[in-house]
């Protein structure tokens, strides 16, 4: 036997020990095994089981990758980035296939983030975690895990990783946590979302405002910060802010649950009713609300909102101002040189009077107008009822930031989003709102 002949025969069962592994390429090996074999029948004991092996080896991958799900890596940074639904065994072999190194899962343990973890590590990818149990964005005091988590991919993607990021569908939380990631990156909010939809489209298109907005505070820090002029408006909020509302709202509650009989009129609420048994029923017949963080739960929610759009009107002109307010706030902002506007979200008429019955009832934006007229003074330069969620529309004019005080955080959060100025607001609290104008100038 020839010295060349030897040489790629060593070769030969060298690759067919580690295919995987082996770097050189199995169709050229196969094309130089034919010829010799061509040149040499005596050799043929020899090659062609070799070549035999060889091809079988070869066909089985080629089946493999006629059925591969294909990844659509999009570059990002010096690496890739691609997203999508949870991921089955054969996935992330198909990822691995195509290149992958890591695999992000934002699923939570019960819907058996451990079960990818293990197959992942199978595969030899690394497995990074990140688990979300809901596609609310991701609370507050997470958001330094989330950072040392962005931070890791950002390094990864510096040595070339190809990421998969992945929660069920791949739509909420793997958009929300994809965009916030981006805009960490140094993104502006036009390219991280053009990434987005680059990396798929569905997700950019169902992820939804809110989730990207939320993305918005892992933003560079170098964009420019609002600055205060002259005509910044100061918009101010009026339930928890100038009105008490809590405890109104708290004790609407208990006299519903105790049926006392001034509330009977709000059992023609069905949802109102409905809410009322599920309370009974999950948190005991004795449960009464005593804190704002009661009220946030959602049959008790539920309950006092359908109470309150029976009449809301009635309701939030007969709230209670919150005396720091009437003496400290509404008179500070009102000396300063800025135009003051309430802003204030409505609770809705129940629905189901008739056009008759509705004509005759007053709105949360009369209620509010009439508790303004008798209770601030001076009077607003405007009284604007609007959604929560449209708030932050008001956040800048004309290119100018304005100013919101407000006692929800997440309202506080989109106002900044916006481009605006928001300070969180502590009911009963107006010093250290007053502290924050005059640190801003004001
Ligand atoms: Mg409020």
């Amino acid at each position: 036997m020839n010295d060349v002949l030897q040489k790629l025969i060593n070769e030969a069962e060298a690759w067919l020990k580690s295919p995987e592994s082996g770097t050189d390429d199995p169709e050229k090996l196969l094309t130089a095994l034919q010829e010799e074999l061509g040149k040499d029948k005596a050799a043929g004991r020899t090659l062609g089981p070799l070549i035999g092996q060889i091809k079988s080896i070869q066909n089985k991958r080629k089946n493999r990758l006629k059925n591969i799900e294909p990844i659509n890596w999009v570059a990002i940074k010096q690496g890739r980035l691609a997203i999508g639904h949870r991921p089955s065994a054969k996935l992330i072999t198909d990822i691995q296939l195509q290149g992958g190194s890591h695999i992000l899962t934002l699923l939570s343990e019960t819907e058996g983030a451990r079960d990818i973890e293990s197959k992942v590590q199978k595969e030899g990818l690394i497995w990074l975690w990140f688990a979300m149990q809901s596609a609310d964005p991701p609370t507050e005091d997470r958001s330094h895990e989330l950072k040392s988590l962005f931070a890791d991919m950002a390094k990864a993607l510096q040595g070339k990783a190809s990421i998969y990021m992945h929660c069920s569908a791949g739509i909420h939380r793997t958009g929300m946590i994809t965009y916030a990631f981006l805009r960490y990156l140094g993104q502006s909010p036009e390219i991280a979302k053009d990434n987005l939809r680059h990396l798929r489209e569905t997700t950019w298109r169902e992820v939804g405002e809110k989730r990207l907005l939320w993305g918005e505070r892992f933003g560079s820090n170098t964009e420019a910060k609002p600055v205060i002029s002259s005509k910044t408006i100061i918009y101010c909020d009026m339930d928890g802010v100038l009105a008490d509302f809590t405890p109104e709202a708290i004790d609407l509650c208990s006299r519903i649950l105790d049926d006392s009989s001034e509330v009977e009129r709000y059992n023609v609420s069905k949802t109102a009713r409905k809410a009322k048994r599920k309370i009974r029923n999950t948190l005991g017949p004795d449960w009464r609300p005593a804190t704002s963080q009661d009220l946030e739960i959602s049959p008790v929610k539920d309950m006092y909102f359908a109470a309150i759009g029976i009449a809301p009107g009635e309701f939030f002109a007969g709230l209670k101002p919150l005396a720091d307010a009437m003496e400290l706030l509404w008179p500070y902002i009102n000396n300063s040189n800025h135009e003051v506007k309430l802003l204030s979200a409505p609770i809705h008429i129940r629905r189901g009077y008739s056009p008759e019955e509705e004509a005759t009832i007053m709105t949360a934006e009369d209620g509010k107008k009439q508790w303004a007229g008798e209770f601030l003074n001076p009077p607003p330069s405007e009284i604007i009822i609007t959604p929560a969620r449209f708030k932050q529309e008001c956040a800048k004019s004309d290119g100018i930031s304005n100013i919101l005080i407000d006692d929800r955080e997440e309202n506080i959060r989109d106002w900044n989003a916006f481009g605006g100025i928001g300070i969180l607001h502590v009911v009963g609290d107006s010093a250290p709102t007053i502290e924050e104008l005059k640190q801003l100038g004001v």
